[in-house]
């Protein structure tokens, strides 16, 4: 046995835990646990803990989708492994702890192919042929609902009050939800700096450092999933869908993106009349390119594509600017050592480990390729006189990534066919379905 595990169970009972709760991540992003009692903690670590690979072909509703390995195969396990470096305690229970687990084959020799912690390593090893390293800033905002008996959900928007946006108190939060949130991440150990009311009523947003790639993505994860357990706690729905309302606007997962050289450089700074170094914008250039597949990653439900469109503040063209919201790519207005994108293509519904992934190699795509990025967008960045516009709907969207065979190299053809079929599965089943809407137009006069 590990005396090193023997030292963490044994500091965890100092600390007055007795369960350690082991996440992982499966397609959809989707937090699957399991809570061991501290005492089983060694064991785990040397025999890993069963999941059944059904994790990563189950719909939310529960239906089983069959992927390659799935069904056909008899429903096999995986074997997941605690990764002791990520544990921090859950501050919102006595006693808990948790940390991330990564998915091995049943053998526990292999890492699982489809597994997204597993493919955002793949990404970030080919930028590391580039000697570069990724450095992310997740930026996630989401909708608080209420309990409404009336509504037909059973939901509706928390603190309900308008034209709330940057702003902080109890007009827009009138419960210090807010306030509780921020604490809570911060003592989970989360890297949150700030938090405030978005756009939406009942929409807020709460910002992450930035930090090398994988651990940034895992604090994205573990945001969504403590975000909503919070949530839970207080009888409130944390949404992270991508446009929960027809009449407020959208969620964004907006992500921060600079590269690092083997001495700490940042390699986007530059002598360009941007600021910008031809390394950044072959970056850019890479972004663009594969943006349709891109969107496949980043806007991964059906619904996604309803947060897309002129005058959002999310984007709808393929493009990029100098400080422009309405752009895909906005690059902020620092320069130095904190120049970089703001890839504001991506919704909250997104896996983080998926968008990321599906960033980094792209931009190691534009890069290798030395892409020729075109003139910044001047002004007004819904104009489709200017640029072309992104993927409409999910099937569009999944066709472009099935179609882009450099982004599937790098991230590995046996995790995009799962995808790809666990997302055309999504698309048939919603084909199938009778939606209130269909019924209010189609009912009365046809
Ligand atoms: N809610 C917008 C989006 O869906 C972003 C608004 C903002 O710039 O903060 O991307
Ligand atoms: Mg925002
Ligand atoms: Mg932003």
């Amino acid at each position: 046995q590990d005396p090193s595990v023997q030292d963490v169970v044994e500091r965890l009972i100092a600390d007055g835990i007795d369960i350690v709760r082991v996440g992982y991540t499966d397609l959809l992003g989707t937090e699957r646990a399991r809570d061991v009692l501290v005492e089983r903690l060694p064991s785990v670590m040397e025999h890993g803990l069963s999941f059944c690979r059904a994790i990563y072909h189950t719909t939310p509703m529960g239906d089983t989708v069959e992927v390659a390995g799935g069904l056909d195969a008899g429903l096999p396990d995986i074997c997941v492994r605690p990764d002791l470096s990520t544990l921090a305690p859950v501050p919102w229970e006595t006693g808990v702890a948790s940390c991330l687990g990564d998915a091995f084959e049943p053998d526990g020799a292999e890492p699982c192919p489809e597994a997204p912690r597993e493919v955002l390593r793949r990404a970030i090893a080919r930028l590391s042929e580039l000697d570069l390293d990724p450095v992310t800033g997740p930026e996630l905002e989401y909708y608080l609902c209420e309990p409404d008996a009336s509504s037909p959900s059973g939901w509706r928007r928390y603190g309900d009050a308008p034209g709330n946006v940057y702003t902080a108190g109890r007009k827009g939060d009138p419960e210090g939800h807010l306030l509780r949130t921020l604490r809570h991440l911060r003592d989970l150990r989360l890297g949150v700096t700030m938090g405030n009311h978005e756009f939406g009523g009942g929409q807020f947003e709460i910002n992450l450092d930035h930090s090398a790639a994988l651990d940034a993505a895992d604090r994205a994860f573990r945001f969504k999933s403590a975000v909503q357990e919070i949530a839970r706690g207080d009888g409130l729905l944390a949404t992270f869908m991508a446009k929960p309302f027809n009449d407020e606007g959208g969620s964004g997962f907006h992500v921060h993106l600079s590269c690092l050289d083997g001495d700490g450089r940042n390699v986007f700074q530059g002598e360009g009349p941007d600021g910008l170094s031809e390394t950044a914008h072959q970056a850019i250039a890479g972004v663009l390119e594969h943006a349709p597949a891109l969107a496949a990653l980043f806007n991964p439900t059906i619904n996604s594509y309803k947060r897309f469109g002129p005058d959002t503040l999310a984007p709808w063209l393929i493009d990029w600017g100098l400080d422009n919201r309405s752009a895909m790519v906005r690059i902020p207005p620092e320069r130095g050592a904190a120049s970089r994108l703001e890839v504001r293509l991506g919704d909250a519904s997104a896996n983080p480990y998926l968008g990321i992934a599906g960033l980094l190699a792209a931009v190691y795509l534009g890069i290798r390729d030395k892409l020729a990025c075109p003139p910044p967008l001047e002004g007004y960045g819904y104009d489709t006189a200017k640029a072309p516009v992104l993927p409409g709907d999910l099937p569009t969207a999944l066709d472009a990534l099935a179609a882009d065979t450099a982004l599937v190299e790098v991230l590995g053809e046996p995790f995009v066919s799962a995808f790809l079929t666990y997302k055309r599965d999504e698309v048939a089943r919603f084909g199938r379905h009778v939606t209130d809407w269909e019924f209010r137009e189609y009912s009365y006069h046809l």
